[in-house]
């Protein structure tokens, strides 16, 4: 593999055309990459059709192009298969598709066990799937710093655990899930996988063979890909098996007014028309992150995190939430300032050019199990540098006088 150095902000459009903005909310949308932009151009203005429907040669290159980018999703995961693959929408939408697909199996009585730090999207679903079905939902504790409190796992799994669903690392607090551990202790009951990737894949390809889970999520507009656009993989054999979620045109074998069956995988679960020059696009992001020197980016990354850290900790009434300052951690630092809303505090950033999130960052039962309503957030990116995370601190000094 071609390991390339940290990329630098020229290599993303809307960075390289304001130079003044400091961008630290990638947690919740990076920034696209020039290459998956110029794809979806390119894929627009040159192989526009729908896929799979036409006979014409621009539908014939839509169609390859569709099926390139599910390739270029499969390797980037290390799927076992292409066919394993499924575009959605994005993160939320794949997390609905196993939750619909994979909830229609479950029976009253039977148990998903999910975590307090999960996002909404993995969070109400199962909810919901409670309501219609009279499964038991269960909940991993966090630990003080938001971490899940494995601890408790084995009192709360067992045979009736059906599906695991947690997510590979917190938007809030960056803390990483011990995969493994939640994989060794399903498989014992003989339990399923979910893994939440949403915040996992912007830090390099993912293996899901090695992950061992069964299903894996996320968005292409948190890897640098286009919004609108996400993948669902899932193991081929369970994939087969599960009825699908959304139906319409495209996911059918056959239909008649009596019955309709349904299409094989990746097919029974793209209902209608789907996001064709995202996918495109995103196959451009994920080829591009395939090229870098991701243990560079991690060293820089984590550089960036402990100055960012270090600068927080000496801000008096500011109080850090996730994990311990030396634990592994993806570059997502959050904290409240007592007195202060985190609103008021973006707001005030903002005006000095710098972009942070404020609010419950859609994990409400973490921020009541961490004891806050809210919170500040930023998160590094791999186009960060230094001066973002000293302007950053600069800021905070200059809303405290402001604010207080
Ligand atoms: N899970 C996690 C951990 C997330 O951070 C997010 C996005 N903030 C999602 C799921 C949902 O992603 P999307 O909004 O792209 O569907």
């Amino acid at each position: 593999m071609n390991s390339k150095a940290a990329p630098l902000r020229d290599e993303f459009p809307l960075l390289a055309a304001a130079p003044e903005l400091r961008y630290l909310d990638s947690a919740a949308t990076a920034q696209i990459h020039r290459s998956a932009l110029d794809a979806v151009v390119r894929h627009e203005t040159t192989r526009r059709a729908n896929v799979l429907r036409g006979t014409y040669r621009l539908a014939e290159a839509a169609d390859i192009a569709y099926a390139q980018a599910r390739q270029t999703a499969a390797r980037f995961l290390n799927a076992g298969s292409t066919d394993e693959i499924i575009f959605t929408s994005g993160a939320t939408a794949s997390l609905n598709l196993v939750a619909h697909a994979f909830g229609n199996t479950l029976k009253a009585g039977d148990r998903v066990l999910i975590s307090l730090a999960e996002h909404h999207s993995n969070f109400v679903p199962w909810q919901m799937l409670r309501e219609r079905t009279g499964i038991e939902l269960n909940f991993i504790p966090v630990t003080s710093g938001g971490e899940l409190d494995l601890v408790a796992l084995p009192r709360l799994i067992d045979a009736r655990t059906r599906l695991v669903a947690v997510t590979q690392c917190s938007n809030v607090t960056g803390a990483w899930t011990d995969v493994a551990a939640i994989v060794a202790a399903a498989r014992e009951v003989g339990a399923r996988v979910l893994l939440d990737g949403a915040q996992g894949v912007q830090h390099g390809p993912q293996d899901v063979q090695a992950l061992g889970v069964d299903f894996y999520a996320f968005s292409g507009h948190k890897c640098f890909g286009p919004g609108g656009v996400g993948v669902l993989w899932g193991r081929g054999e369970l994939l087969a098996k599960l009825p699908p979620f959304l139906t319409g045109g495209g996911m059918i074998a056959s239909v008649t007014p009596q019955a309709t069956t349904w299409a094989l995988p990746p097919q029974r679960f793209e209902a209608g028309t789907p996001p064709i020059a995202q996918a495109v696009g995103l196959a451009a992001a994920l080829d591009w992150m395939m090229t870098l020197d991701w243990q560079q980016i991690h060293a820089r990354e984590s550089r960036l995190c402990e100055l960012l850290i270090e600068g927080l900790q000496r801000i008096p009434t500011l109080r850090l939430l996730g994990p311990a300052p030396s634990a592994a951690r993806a570059p997502i630092v959050s904290f409240e300032i007592s007195g202060l809303h985190p609103h008021d505090i973006c707001q005030v950033l903002d005006a000095h050019q710098l972009a942070l999130r404020g609010g419950h960052h859609c994990a409400q039962p973490l921020l009541a199990a961490l004891g806050v309503e809210a919170c500040t957030r930023a998160s590094i990116a791999l186009y960060n540098d230094e001066s973002d995370v000293l302007a950053l601190l600069d800021g905070l000094t200059f809303a405290l006088k402001e604010l207080r």
